[in-house]
């Protein structure tokens, strides 16, 4: 029997109601003759409330007991679907992470899967022909036998790892919109739905803030070749569309120059003046924030022109902006800059189309079209198939909807 993963996000597993109707689009696949293992997402909002309570519990909490709070939602959904599967006369049951084993590196909060033992649902399959429903966005370090999560958005990643592991002909990610848009549909109305976006786009899209799939499911898509699709669980179970494929480059037929606009709120600036201008000073800023795991985005530094002192910008994530700020002042003699400072009403905007590769003057059209709006530019990045502005947050919709419209991706 050929085999297929189903992942149901949060909205469409937010009430019993809605879970009811994940178990028909199921219902379906088993008809159709397939062997179908389900990844659920906790019930939408739920996460949120459970993070809510571990800060609550303590500022500087455990991160080997947060993955134990936040990891049960899913335990929640998963019994739920079984128990709905099983009303409906299939035959169902629950896989924790733990138990299949999805097994993971113990770096809680945001651990990477290392391998799945798919063994035991298979065997489910060819003894019972049951549904295995499993939770997502949770593992296990077998070492130290811990539980552990994937990091937000962590069950796309469950479910195509899962897809890899048990050789799925694919996976399709159900979710609140009906497939991948050429930007976030809810703040540009004129988005269009693509029928194939190719993983390298969608990995870039992802990276500069579409989470309609976290980031790593689409390496892990690409890695393997699954072919993967996201699709509306809104849909009618009796007569469902397929959405947007992920795949290769070369399966698309037309390509656009510019493929999607996203934009990504999680990002800080920090620029420091008067530094001097000499040799080692870059390595004497970022050694620093790179040994305390802080990433570094954006990076421009001006040339100076009395060659004595210059001024340094770069992001890094909104979360770890007051780290930076301090690692940087407890290095204040090294650098010996006069100021710092920092913004954190920023908003990275990027265009990602792999027609960039053949095309000159992408970039520069968008620099003229936000001047045309007044938008002023802080930062800019680029690189093979995407460029990035970095901008005042309160322009994001202006910005992102200018360039949309500037490349031809508004429905008509
Ligand atoms: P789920 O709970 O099913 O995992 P998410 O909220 O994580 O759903 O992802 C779906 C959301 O992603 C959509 O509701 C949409 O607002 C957002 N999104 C952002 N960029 C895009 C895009 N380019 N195409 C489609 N959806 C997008
Ligand atoms: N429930 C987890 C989250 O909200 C994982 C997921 O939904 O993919 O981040
Ligand atoms: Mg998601």
């Amino acid at each position: 029997m050929p085999r297929l993963v189903m992942k149901f996000g949060g909205t469409s597993v937010a009430t019993v109601e809605r879970i009811r109707n994940v178990a028909r689009h199921v219902k379906r696949e088993v008809e159709a003759g397939y062997d179908v293992a389900v990844v659920v997402s906790a019930m939408a909002g739920k996460t949120n409330e459970l993070v809510g309570w571990v800060k609550e519990a303590h500022a500087f909490y455990d991160s080997k007991e947060y993955d134990v709070v936040v990891a049960s939602g899913e335990q929640v959904t998963s019994g739920l679907l079984a128990i709905a599967l099983q009303e409906m006369g299939l035959k169902a049951r629950s896989w924790q992470g733990w138990q299949i084993p999805i097994m993971t590196s113990d770096a809680h909060g945001s651990a990477r899967i290392a391998a799945i033992d798919g063994t035991g649902i298979i065997k489910g399959f060819a003894d019972a022909k049951e549904v295995a429903v499993v939770s997502g966005f949770q593992g296990v370090h077998q070492p130290t036998g811990r539980v552990t999560t994937l990091g937000r958005g962590g069950s796309d990643t469950s479910a195509v790892a899962l897809a890899a592991a048990i050789q799925a002909e694919r996976c399709d990610i159900y979710t609140d919109v009906d497939g991948v848009y050429t930007t976030d549909p809810r703040i540009v109305p004129k988005a269009r739905r693509l029928d194939k976006v190719s993983y390298e786009e969608m990995l870039e899209m992802a990276s500069l803030g579409a989470k309609v799939l976290q980031v790593r499911s689409v390496e892990l898509a690409m890695m393997h070749r699954v072919p993967t699709y996201v699709r509306s669980s809104f849909d009618d179970p009796a007569d469902p569309k397929l959405g947007t494929l992920i795949c290769d480059e070369e399966d698309i037929m037309e390509q656009q120059v510019v493929t999607g606009i996203a934009y990504s709120r999680d990002e800080a600036q920090i620029t420091l003046r008067d530094i001097a201008d000499k040799p080692g000073i870059a390595a004497s800023i970022f050694v620093p924030l790179a040994d305390a795991n802080i990433n570094v985005d954006m990076i421009i530094q001006v040339v100076s022109d009395n060659a004595a002192t210059t001024d340094l910008t770069f992001t890094v994530p909104t979360a770890d902006y007051e780290r930076a700020c301090a690692i940087l002042n407890s290095h204040r003699d090294e650098i010996a800059f006069k100021e710092l400072q920092g913004a954190t009403d920023v908003v990275k905007v990027s265009a990602i189309g792999v027609g960039m590769r053949s095309h000159a003057g992408v970039a520069a059209r968008a620099f003229k079209a936000l001047a045309d709006k007044g938008i002023n530019i802080r930062a800019i990045t680029t690189s093979e198939i995407k460029f990035s502005v970095l901008i005042e947050s309160a322009y994001t919709e202006l910005a992102v909807r200018t360039l949309h419209s500037l490349y031809g991706l508004d429905q008509a």
